[in-house]
């Protein structure tokens, strides 16, 4: 059996895995808050985690992993949304609305990153379903000292467990008083203390506990639920390492003293951010941006996903224009190599038999880049190699790429981004394969010989070889002349 080398945030070492129950793996990671459209660093941790999944479904067989991935729908910015529609004369009350807009927003969610080639977890429990859950957590922390009620709120008391609160992050409780610049609700005995469940406003829904109406803090959300789904100890637990601190922190403590164990999870995995051009994303820069956005400007999300996968996880990644173009030239060539032997392929893929080479790359902690550096290894051979044509798509399939969704080979698809971006000439490129593989089967050239005339015509060199078309401008490229092809 393979093993597998994951980078422990806990340990801060690369460890071998070894699963509590090889029988059952299970990981948990922590999910959106949905109150809107996710943006493209949230797809990151989607993404990787995805290609975990993959990889312990292949090591320790389908029926043996459980991934929890949860939906945080209780939060401020839903019920501002909520409450501006019932101002603008939504019907329905206050909850209505409220659900109304988690359910159009997971529902978004879970379409997106379906485009993005990620399988759903097993399980997607909403915070709204385990109320009942993290009142009882909360009520055994407090039976044992570890939390307090205070003016309606219940705070976790951090000096109840001293010796360990920082131990993810490697900061201490007093590192962190000296560093917080929070003003400090005087009803907190420690300022470092963090709420477990909050009073509701008046006027906005909340849920009866023995402290009052009121709700959940967001860090007991993943405890109670974590535990209900996969029990007090559980193999993996990831998420992007802005989530490491006060979030993972405060998870672990809330999990630790309720179930009285020494460990939340064994090994806890953490995404780097996604940056923009080299810069934070953020709506002020002007480079923020979500995944639907690029879907609907014609990137296929199989390119979202490689751009992603080109990044190891533990390293920022940028996503960059250029590697969005080249990402996708690359993707069209590698379907391009298996649309020729189609038939012939049908009948030699498993989908279940992906490339040593692939596997054992991502066995290294997850080295995707490593896993597609293998890919274009196997697409060189494939230019002459049945058998490594059956590798390269074994290996695509593996990684969450269908070449069977034929967006590459979509004429309008490839026109009509390029109508949008003239200079760009990769959709010509695909436009150009398309037709001329058509006309192969056809044996009816016109088409492709328009778009040919056309191309040079506009100042295009077009350079035509067995197994790819290339195209690069001319001193003399004038875009406007592509115009006709509206
Ligand atoms: P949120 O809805 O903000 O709690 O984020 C959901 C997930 O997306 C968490 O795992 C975050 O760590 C992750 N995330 C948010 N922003 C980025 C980013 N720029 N790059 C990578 N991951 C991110
Ligand atoms: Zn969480």
């Amino acid at each position: 059996m393979t093993t597998l080398t994951l980078h422990n945030t806990r340990t801060r070492k690369k460890e071998a895995f070894v699963p509590i129950d090889p029988q059952n793996v299970r990981m948990y990671v922590c999910g959106p808050t949905v109150y809107d459209r996710a943006h493209l660093g949230n797809a990151r941790p989607v993404i990787i985690f995805d290609v975990l999944y993959r990889l312990l479904r292949h090591v320790y067989g389908a029926d043996h992993v459980t991934y929890v991935r949860n939906f945080t729908d209780v939060d401020d910015k839903i019920n501002a949304e909520a409450q501006r529609r019932k101002e603008a004369g939504a019907p329905g009350t206050l909850e209505d609305l409220i659900r109304e807009r988690s359910d159009e927003t997971i529902s978004w969610y879970l379409q997106d990153m379906k485009e993005v080639g990620t399988l759903e977890p097993n399980k997607m429990p909403r915070a709204t379903e385990y109320i009942g859950q993290m009142i009882a957590m909360i009520e055994t922390l407090i039976g044992q000292g570890h939390a307090y009620a205070a003016e309606g709120h219940v705070l976790f008391a951090v000096d109840s467990w001293k010796e360990s609160y920082g131990a993810l992050s490697g900061r201490t409780v007093d590192d962190m008083i000296a560093g917080a610049r929070v003003e400090v609700a005087p009803y907190k005995r420690n300022p470092m203390d963090f709420v477990l469940w909050k009073p509701s406003d008046d006027d906005l829904p909340g849920w009866d506990s023995p402290w009052g109406a009121g709700r959940p803090g967001w860090h007991i959300e993943c405890s109670a639920m974590a535990r209900e789904l996969l029990g007090e100890t559980f193999d993996i637990h990831g998420g992007g390492n802005d989530l490491m601190f006060p979030h993972h922190e405060n998870e672990i403590a809330q999990s630790c003293c309720a179930n009285g164990t020494d460990v939340m999870a064994n090994v806890w995995m953490h995404n780097e951010m996604l940056q923009v051009e080299g810069k934070k994303m953020s709506k002020s820069l002007g480079n923020f941006f979500t995944v639907r956005d690029l879907l609907d400007q014609g990137v296929p999300g199989e390119v979202i996903r490689f751009v992603m996968l080109s990044t190891h996880y533990r390293k920022p990644m940028d996503w960059t224009e250029k590697k969005r173009q080249e990402a996708e030239k690359t993707l069209r060539e590698w379907y391009t190599v298996i649309d020729e032997d189609r038939d012939k392929l049908a009948g030699s893929i498993s989908g279940t038999n992906p490339p040593f080479s692939v596997v054992d790359a991502l066995a290294g902690d997850l080295n995707t880049h490593s896993a597609l550096t293998e890919m274009y290894r196997l697409a060189k051979d494939a230019k002459g190699s049945f058998e490594s044509k059956v590798q390269l798509a074994e290996g695509l399939w593996f990684l969450g790429f269908d070449y069977t969704s034929k967006w590459w080979t979509s004429f309008g698809y490839s026109l009509d981004k390029a109508l949008n971006d003239p200079v760009d000439l990769t959709a010509y490129e695909g436009a150009m394969a398309v037709a001329r593989t058509e006309a192969m089967t056809t044996k009816n050239f016109e088409a492709v010989d328009a778009l040919k005339t056309m191309l040079v015509s506009a100042g295009v060199e077009v350079r035509m070889s067995k197994d790819k078309v290339e195209l690069e401008t001319t001193p003399d490229f004038d875009p406007s002349k592509l115009e006709p092809l509206k």
